[in-house]
């Protein structure tokens, strides 16, 4: 082998909480061989929830975001290459190469290349700051506080990220407005219920929402909504996210919207997928394929992929599990219903614990649950029971 060639029996490429917890799995299945993990930031894998809330706010150290403890990489004998790029995979030679011209040959490779921000597709876009990295958290951060208390803030979005940042920046003090271009918090994702409930609370913060609205053109301190303007010493956006499929696209894996992989989260012999990155099956979506975006997801598929590495059953993927905390609520969200006919409300909206049933047909088929108003886990087991929506009932008596 020459000299700039490595051997790994398991390649890990990504450097997110897939990667991590594949490696982790991997370990704790028993597996010897040898596991290289790349990724391109500078530190090991961390988990990225933190950083639309405590770590924007600053009160967790940023250390304590990592996805493994100190150490845990050179004890269980992961090779971590961080500030690494993976610009090429021969996935029938089982062959990968590095931006700075080294060569890995694999046994099998897992891809976690995770997602990138969409940059609004306006003048002055270079304006705007998205959110990713604990490094862009940071400079959201120093730019609000350089901002100081009297300037207004623009968040553009209202999904997950316009939502939880909006509120942060707010309880650091800011003035902050958010754009949001559909006339629902998260794009109506989550329905009309939750989102007025949602915004009551950002309202109490003092946070302004604009429905219907989008920038036009940003320059280096205000945005433009046609002839509208409105100043803003910072922008951020918060519109979506588009999968890092480059890598696999080139290496001829079938992508759409994702790279597609099955049941056994692979896509070809000896590669897998997870994470952002991948759209696989799901019962709950009447075998549809599906990409879910959140931090529980990738790390159920990185470990999903770990077994079918080590060719064990994964079972079938756990149903959607999503969370978010904003203005001290804490939002869980189990299942699948984009094509959704109906919301009920359970419990009682006025207290701050309730919980949303959207169902299809006569089927529950996700649950929003407010502050704990049901356990996750029963949420999830009745998602994924494909409950009747009679039993609701029943739990409305429970709680
Ligand atoms: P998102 O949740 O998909 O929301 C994007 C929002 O921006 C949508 O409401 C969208 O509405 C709106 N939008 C799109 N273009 C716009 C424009 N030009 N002007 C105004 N509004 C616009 O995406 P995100 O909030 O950017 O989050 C990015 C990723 O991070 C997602 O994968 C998300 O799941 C993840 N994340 C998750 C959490 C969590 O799980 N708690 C927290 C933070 C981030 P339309 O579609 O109607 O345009």
């Amino acid at each position: 082998m020459p000299s700039h060639e490595r051997h790994a029996d398991v390649l890990l490429i990504g450097g997110g909480v897939a990667a991590a917890r594949c490696a982790r799995t991997l370990r704790r299945k028993g597996f010897v061989g040898s596991i290289l993990l790349v990724g391109e930031e500078s530190r090991p894998p961390y988990n990225r929830p933190p950083l639309s809330k405590e770590l924007l706010r600053g009160v967790v150290d940023p250390a304590l975001i990592a996805a493994e403890p100190e150490g845990w990489y050179e004890r269980h004998a992961v090779e971590l290459w961080t500030d690494g790029t993976v610009s090429e995979l021969r996935a029938s030679e089982r062959l990968a190469r590095t931006g700075d011209g080294r060569s890995i040959s694999f046994e099998r490779c897992l891809i976690a290349t995770g997602a990138e921000p969409r940059v609004p597709d306006i003048p002055g876009a270079q304006h705007a700051q998205t959110l990713r990295t604990a490094q862009d958290a940071a400079a959201i951060r120093g730019a609000a506080l350089a901002a100081g208390a009297d300037a207004r803030l623009v968040v553009m979005g209202g999904g997950f990220i316009g939502v939880e940042v909006a509120a942060s920046l707010a309880a650091m003090g800011s003035a902050v407005t958010v754009l949001e271009r559909s006339g629902q918090l998260w794009a109506g994702a989550l329905g009309e219920t939750l989102s007025n409930w949602a915004a009551g609370h950002l309202l109490r913060l003092g946070v302004e929402l604009r429905f219907g609205a989008t920038a036009t053109s940003l320059d280096a301190d205000s945005v433009w909504m046609g002839d509208v303007h409105l100043a803003a010493a910072l922008v951020v956006a918060g519109i979506g996210v588009r999968p890092r499929e480059s890598l696999a696209a080139a290496a001829g894996l079938e992508i759409a919207d994702g790279i597609l992989v099955d049941e056994a989260r692979s896509a070809a012999p000896g590669i897998y997928a997870a994470g952002d990155v991948a759209r696989g099956p799901h019962p709950l979506a009447d075998g549809d394929r599906i990409r879910v975006e959140h931090w529980h997801s990738a790390r159920e598929g990185g470990q999903a992929a770990a077994l079918a590495m080590l060719g064990l059953d994964p079972g079938p993927p756990p149903a959607p599990w999503v969370y978010t905390e904003f203005a001290g609520q804490l939002v869980d969200v189990v299942g699948w219903a984009p094509d959704r006919d109906a919301e009920r409300v359970l419990g009682d909206l006025a207290s701050d614990r309730f919980a949303v049933a959207y169902l299809r047909g006569d089927r529950v088929a996700q649950l929003a649950v407010v502050n704990g108003w049901l356990p996750v886990e029963r949420a999830r087991a009745l998602v994924e029971s494909r409950s009747p929506a009679s039993q609701l009932q029943r739990l409305v008596g429970a709680n």
